[in-house]
């Protein structure tokens, strides 16, 4: 039986019972026109300097040039912003409602398109923040806000002043607002990242599909191998091979060679037929 076939199966189970997690990456919004940023698109030029997108998404970075790196985020703002969820986040959220608490969303994308499609918040994890938050770069709490309306539509050239930098400070504190995003020289945590949860969902999955991404980071590769080690189906929806490729043909879910809004839809029709 082909693999998809046998993943329809899979779904069509999870309307009699157990708990689907569903892992997205960036390949779920690439297809709804949102870059990486990791590659070619997050370089970034300031007078005569190019940043790199592994240096300028630092703690390090910030600490040493705020108005660099929240112009780089605010761009970024307005591409999520500009961009609507596409066929495959809508695909989730119809199996978010089909499932109910039997369902939860882990997402290492920051764009907060999954939000937007109407699951209920306390369902989904973004393990790497929001783009569209800021939090107290002196933690005095690990509560976020609203980045103000101003900055909406912010043009790619345009310089933060001292007088936006006080725009985004914090408002309980007055230290220096940050994007509320994961750095690479940062750890996670259940507080502002929920990595507990994700964790914990991971523990407790029937089924766990994975939807472009390329697992390059710690917690999402942590919930490949717990669930590979628990042997329960792990569907790996990606045009390319990667390592998540690897734990689904160890386990009886299997490998989906194809664009993310494709199978998402095929398997949310099947766990929600009648
Ligand atoms: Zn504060």
């Amino acid at each position: 039986m082909d693999d998809m076939v046998r993943a329809q199966r899979c779904f069509e189970a999870l309307r009699d019972g157990g708990v689907l997690v569903v892992l997205t990456g960036a390949g779920i919004s690439a297809e709804v026109g949102i870059p990486t940023f990791r590659g070619e698109e997050g370089y970034w030029t300031r007078g005569s300097k190019v940043y790199q997108p592994m240096e300028l998404a630092t703690r390090a970075a910030f600490e040493s040039e705020p108005a660099t790196v929240w112009s780089w985020y605010l761009y970024r703002r307005g591409v999520c912003s500009a961009a609507a969820p596409g066929r495959g986040h809508e695909a989730v959220a119809r199996m978010a409602a089909a499932l109910g608490d039997r369902f939860h969303l882990v997402t290492q994308n920051v764009d907060g398109l999954h939000p937007r499609t109407g699951i209920d918040p306390a369902r989904i994890y973004e393990i790497h923040g929001n783009i569209f938050r800021a939090r107290c770069s002196r933690d005095c709490s690990a509560a976020t806000y609203s980045i103000p309306d101003r900055f909406d539509d912010w043009p790619k050239d345009a310089e933060v002043t001292d007088e936006d930098l006080d725009a985004l400070r914090c408002p309980a504190c007055g230290a220096p607002g940050r994007p509320h995003v994961l750095w690479f020289d940062e750890c996670y945590d259940e507080a502002r990242y929920r990595a507990d949860s994700a964790l914990s969902a991971a523990a407790g999955a029937d089924v766990l599909l994975v939807v472009g991404t390329s697992g390059a980071t710690n917690l999402p590769m942590q919930m490949g191998a717990l669930s590979a080690v628990r042997n329960i189906p792990i569907w790996d929806v990606n045009p390319e091979d990667n390592p998540f490729g690897d734990f689904a043909r160890r386990t009886p879910g299997g490998v989906l060679r194809t664009g993310a809004g494709e199978a998402l839809v095929t398997l949310a029709d099947a766990l929600a037929a009648a």
